[in-house]
C-alpha cells in the first residue's frame, strides 16, 4: 500500500446518482479501486481502514480529488456541462487544518465551480470534536462547496449536531434500502429520512438501490436520487461516459 500510488496502482471508477424526476445523470461518485499484481482487485473497506491507521490516506485522498476533478473538468467540457462529482473523505482527512484550502485551490487549478463538488462525509466525522467539525462545514459551505452524508442512520446519527451541519444531501444507507420490499421497519425508516430531510431543507439520495420495486418505493416518498446496481455499476471512465450519453437521450 505504501508504494501503491508511486506504481499506479490506483484508479478510479464512478458510480451514476440518478436523479429520480428526470431520469437524467446529475452526478457521479468516485469510488476508489486498487488493482495488486499479485493480490488482484483490493476492496477499499480493506484498504482505506489501513491506508488512515498509516496516515497514507491524506496522499492517497489528495490524489483521489485531484483525479476525480480533472475527470470532472473533462466531462464538463465534453458535453455534460451541469455534471457535479461526489468524492469520499475519511474523516481523517475531514479533520485536516488545511482541507478547506486544499480543497479551494484544486478547484481553482481546474476552473471548476465549488458546487461541482460533493464531499460525502461520515457520521463520524464529528464523534471526537462536534465543535471544530462544524467550523470545517462552515468553512466549506462559506466556500460554495456541498457535502453530504454517507450510509446515513448507521453511525452516530446525533440529529442534536445534524440540525447544526450545512449539509445538502443525506444518503441513505444500503442497510435499509436492500430489504424495503419485506421489511416494514426499512420502509418506515426510509420514509422518515426522506421526510426529515425534505423538512430540513437536505436532499435525499438512496444508495445501493437493485430493484424495481425498492425504486418505486423511494420514487413514491419522494427520494430526490437513487444510486445502485438497477442503473449501473460502479465504471472506468469510458464506460461511464457512454451511460451518461444513453441516459441523456
Ligand atoms: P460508500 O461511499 O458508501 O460507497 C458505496 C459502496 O456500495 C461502493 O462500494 C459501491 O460499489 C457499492 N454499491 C453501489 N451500488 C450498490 C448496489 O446496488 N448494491 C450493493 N450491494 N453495493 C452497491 P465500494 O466501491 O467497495 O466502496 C466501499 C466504501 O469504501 C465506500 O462506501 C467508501 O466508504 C469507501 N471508499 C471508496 N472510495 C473511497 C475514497 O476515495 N476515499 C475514501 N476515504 N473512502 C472511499
Ligand atoms: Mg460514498
Ligand atoms: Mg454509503
Amino acid at each position: 500500500l505504501r508504494r501503491a500510488l508511486e506504481r499506479d496502482q490506483f484508479h478510479l471508477h464512478y458510480q451514476p446518482q440518478m436523479c429520480l424526476a428526470t431520469g437524467s445523470v446529475h452526478s457521479v461518485e468516485a469510488l476508489l479501486r486498487w488493482q495488486h499484481p499479485q493480490l488482484g482487485a483490493v476492496s477499499p473497506a480493506e484498504f482505506i481502514p489501513i491506508a488512515e491507521d498509516s496516515g497514507q490516506i491524506l496522499q492517497i485522498g489528495e490524489w483521489v480529488l485531484r483525479t476525480a476533478l480533472a475527470q470532472l473538468k473533462a466531462w464538463r467540457c465534453g458535453g455534460f456541462p451541469g455534471l457535479t462529482m461526489a468524492v469520499n473523505l475519511s474523516a481523517i482527512q475531514f479533520r485536516q487544518p488545511q482541507l478547506p484550502e486544499l480543497v479551494s485551490r484544486m478547484l481553482a487549478e481546474f476552473d471548476l465551480p465549488p458546487d461541482s463538488l460533493e464531499l460525502e462525509l461520515t457520521e463520524g466525522v464529528a464523534v471526537d470534536d462536534p465543535h471544530a467539525a462544524v467550523a470545517t462545514m462552515d468553512q466549506l459551505h462559506a466556500r460554495g462547496v456541498r457535502m453530504s452524508i454517507d450510509d446515513f442512520g448507521t453511525g452516530y446519527s446525533s440529529l442534536s449536531q445534524l440540525k447544526r451541519f450545512q449539509i445538502f444531501k443525506l444518503k441513505i444507507d444500503q442497510s435499509f434500502v436492500r430489504d424495503l420490499g419485506n421489511d416494514i421497519n426499512d420502509r418506515a425508516i426510509v420514509s422518515a429520512i426522506i421526510r426529515m430531510a425534505q423538512a430540513l431543507g437536505m436532499r435525499t439520495t438512496a444508495e445501493g438501490v437493485e430493484t424495481e420495486g425498492q425504486l418505486a418505493f423511494l420514487r413514491e416518498q419522494g427520494c430526490d436520487e437513487a444510486q445502485g446496481y438497477h442503473f449501473s455499476t460502479p465504471l472506468p471512465a469510458p464506460e461511464v461516459e457512454a451511460f451518461m450519453r444513453r441516459a441523456l437521450h
